[in-house]
């Protein structure tokens, strides 16, 4: 008997301190697939549904495709945006008659107007559709914050192991293992999760360095899972704390065979660890002066110096309209400085209008919230590139994403090269830079912005890669923020004994 599989991808990592909902003109303006179109743009790709495409093609799965969408991080979603995510995905469970199984990409850290866990709200929908007997595996960010009500509705969580994430399509496959054991009646999974009153732990859930508390739980957890047949998947999340939502934290999911409670010990201990740890870090944030300190070190015949704007990360939420580091690299007077992006549609259009080789007077960024990673920077700005503003990720990271800057810029200002988009992205990927005629490894610096994501392909061609916090709203300081619904009290914004409250 052939089994049928549905596959859905829905995700969003939200930012509660972002004012601008997510709306579902976002996601129809990135991602936005439904049913039979989708193994044409997943297929082969390093995502989920990249994933689960191929572990159903060779488990001789019918693989029914319901809805594949994602956005950049912005603020909590529209309820009109969740309900059009969720209506297909629920339609084709309905219309869909014998399902043997479902698999979801799911992000972790989703808020919309109306609910504070939209991941918990999604498998609610499907578990009241598909009931309690049919296997509902999920994938994770590690940025997620997972709630019990997850735990409880999924059959198996399976985080992605690496920051930056190169390791998605591989995660697919490894939930996808777990549904086939399942389905082949060799293992009854069942999640435990254990969590602790912390905002973020496990480093953030890096990775880039071999040790720290992020890659040291991560090898524990794949020892166990090699030594215990019982253990299918111990799921490491950091937590994303800007959600500002009530579940916000680190938390550890293990996926064991059956019931037993050597796997809440398990989770427990993992999380025992977290906490002892939490002030740990193997990447400092270093502040804007340190940063741009550090790229006056560079000299010609070097590799460029990497500045990732930690606290201005579209892909975390952030504006990306942030000009603290652009304004400091001007004022440095260091030549052959790049800035990658900043999010400002009205000069990317009046930047296109005057077209390249114009000069323009312009108004730049830090339009969105001047309070948080500068305001405007006024000056006169020569336009070296326009482009139409789409792109294919050829690096590591989401290999074969497709991305659309929209119409697009790059303008001299200063002295330093500014990157000016019509949308908001984060830099991930080289291409995102060469379709402005800037090849990255031949520039001086390269402040880039993003958190973690952007190490995959421009750590290797830096001679040093910095994570600087400009002050925006992904910043790492916690203190900067206006937290209204995490519950109190929690690490480090109050005192906590011991790991609990
Ligand atoms: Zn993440």
């Amino acid at each position: 008997m052939t089994h049928r599989v549905l596959a859905a991808m829905i995700k969003h990592e939200t930012n509660g301190f972002n004012r601008t909902p997510t709306t579902l003109r976002d996601f129809r303006d990135q991602n936005f697939h439904l049913g039979e179109a989708i193994p044409r743009v997943y297929r082969g790709t390093n995502l989920e549904m990249g994933g689960f495409l191929a572990a159903a093609e060779r488990e001789g799965w019918e693989l029914i495709p319901a809805v594949a969408a994602s956005a950049t991080s912005s603020g909590p979603s529209t309820d009109e945006a969740f309900e059009a995510l969720c209506m297909p995905l629920t339609n084709t469970i309905r219309a869909a008659g014998r399902l043997d199984g479902v698999l979801l990409g799911l992000h972790g850290s989703m808020v919309t107007a109306s609910h504070d866990d939209a991941e918990g709200e999604i498998l609610r929908r499907v578990r009241e559709l598909v009931g309690s007997d049919i296997p509902v595996v999920v994938t994770l960010d590690p940025h997620s914050n997972v709630t019990p009500e997850m735990a409880a509705r999924a059959t198996a969580i399976v985080a992605f192991r690496t920051s930056p994430h190169t390791d998605q399509a591989e995660t697919a496959e490894r939930a996808a293992a777990i549904l086939a054991r399942t389905l082949r009646g060799e293992v009854r999974p069942r999640v435990v999760l254990a969590r602790r009153p912390m905002l973020t732990g496990f480093d953030g859930a890096r990775t880039h360095h071999a040790h720290g508390p992020m890659p040291d739980a991560l090898r524990r957890a794949r020892a166990l899972e090699a030594e215990d047949p019982g253990v299918l998947c111990v799921s490491i999340h950091s937590g994303f704390s800007r959600s500002d939502c009530r579940a916000v934290g680190p938390s550890v999911a293990v996926t064991g065979d059956g019931e037993d409670p050597r796997f809440r010990s398990i989770a427990e201990s993992f999380m025992d660890e977290c906490w002892a740890r939490r002030g740990e870090t193997t990447e400092r944030v270093l502040s804007v002066a340190e940063g741009i300190a550090a790229a006056r070190e560079w000299r010609p015949g070097e590799k460029p110096v990497v500045l990732g704007d930690y606290g201005d990360a579209p892909g975390g939420g952030a504006y990306g309209d942030g000009t603290a580091i652009l304004s400091a690299l001007i004022e440095a007077g260091i030549p052959g400085a790049v800035v990658a992006n900043i999010w400002d549609p009205a000069v990317a259009a009046q930047a296109v209008a005057a077209g390249a080789g114009a000069t323009i007077r312009v108004s730049l960024g830090g339009k969105h919230d001047p309070e948080h990673g500068g305001g405007p920077v006024e000056g006169t700005a020569r336009v070296v590139a326009v482009s139409e503003g789409s792109f294919v990720f050829k690096g590591r990271y989401g290999t074969g994403t497709r991305g659309h800057y929209g119409p697009s810029a790059a303008l001299e200002i200063g002295g330093v090269t500014a990157i000016v988009t019509t949308k908001n992205k984060g830099i991930y990927d080289l291409e995102q830079l060469r379709i402005f005629g800037i090849e990255p490894t031949a520039q001086s610096v390269l402040a880039v912005k993003c958190m973690h994501g952007h190490r995959a392909e421009y750590e290797p061609i830096s001679s040093r890669c910095l994570d600087v916090d400009s002050g925006g709203i992904t910043s790492g300081d916690p203190l900067l923020f206006p937290w209204q619904r995490v519950v109190r009290p929690i690490w480090p914004l109050d005192p906590v004994e011991g790991g609990t409250p």
